[in-house]
């Protein structure tokens, strides 16, 4: 549509993949198109978030549309919120069945801001949001664990993994968040055994990074199929 191509240029957001669902107008589509329930409304004006971000505008619909997502935005661009705010819609209501999300993040601080940030958006729905610490994975038995959002380190799942303690099988959304971090620490292996852990067939991975290196760029290709791209430049951010 050439009304969205306008849109996407005022707002220097840049797409390519087939299909690319329209831009967010503003929040209140999330209500409107999307049939968000108004808790999330709530949340976002109680954090005084009145406009979406460019990255928001964009990766919000194409994860609400069930689309994989290759997001490139600055640090400080909202990106957390542009991948929570889909999934906490997408996950709908809390259940018990088994892990349904995973969040992994380059370190254990990025881990608990967003821990934070998911919290907040989740307020006024019984979510089980939950931080892979070690006091967690030491309670041993975590098969039966159940949560509706994972929050964690490569390592620290990984290490769950290797002893049989998580079962992710059912994991419906993977977020590879700050991927750039994540792969220029190295975490490859740890990395790629959640990644063969979430063995839903029918699963939606996304990345996020503040950087494209071309590292970040073969993993997206090799891990993602018919992923959507949404780079926002730095100008106007
Ligand atoms: P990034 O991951 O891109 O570096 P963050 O997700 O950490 O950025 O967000 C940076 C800051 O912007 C945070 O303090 C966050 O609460 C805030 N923020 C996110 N979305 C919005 C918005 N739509 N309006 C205003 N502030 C926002
Ligand atoms: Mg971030």
């Amino acid at each position: 549509l050439e009304r969205d191509a306008l849109f996407r240029k005022r707002h220097n957001i840049h797409v390519s993949g087939y299909n690319v669902p329209s831009p967010l107008q503003n929040f209140e589509e999330l209500s409107s198109r999307y049939k968000c329930e108004p808790y999330m409304s709530r949340n976002l004006a109680e954090l005084g978030f009145r406009e979406p971000t460019p990255i928001q505008r964009q990766a919000i619909p194409v994860l609400l549309h069930d689309r994989e997502c290759f997001a490139c935005a600055p640090t400080g661009s909202g990106k957390t919120l542009a991948f929570v705010c889909p999934m906490l819609i997408k996950l709908k209501d809390p259940s018990k069945n088994g892990i349904r999300a995973v969040i992994l993040c380059p370190t254990r601080e990025l881990s608990s801001q967003t821990y934070r940030e998911c919290k907040k958006l989740a307020k006024g729905k019984k979510f089980r949001i939950k931080l892979m610490t070690k006091e967690l994975s030491r309670n041993g038995d975590l098969t039966k664990f159940s949560c509706d959002i994972l929050i964690s380190t490569p390592l620290r799942l990984h290490l769950a993994i290797r002893r049989k303690e998580v079962d992710l099988s059912r994991v419906e959304y993977l977020v590879l968040d700050e991927s750039d971090k994540l792969f220029e620490l190295g975490l490859f292996e740890q990395i790629d055994s959640v990644i063969q852990a979430c063995s839903n067939p029918s699963i939606i991975r996304s990345l996020f990074s503040a950087t494209l290196p071309d590292l970040v760029e073969d993993r997206a290709r090799e891990l993602m199929h018919d992923a959507i791209r949404v780079i926002v430049g730095r100008k106007n951010m």
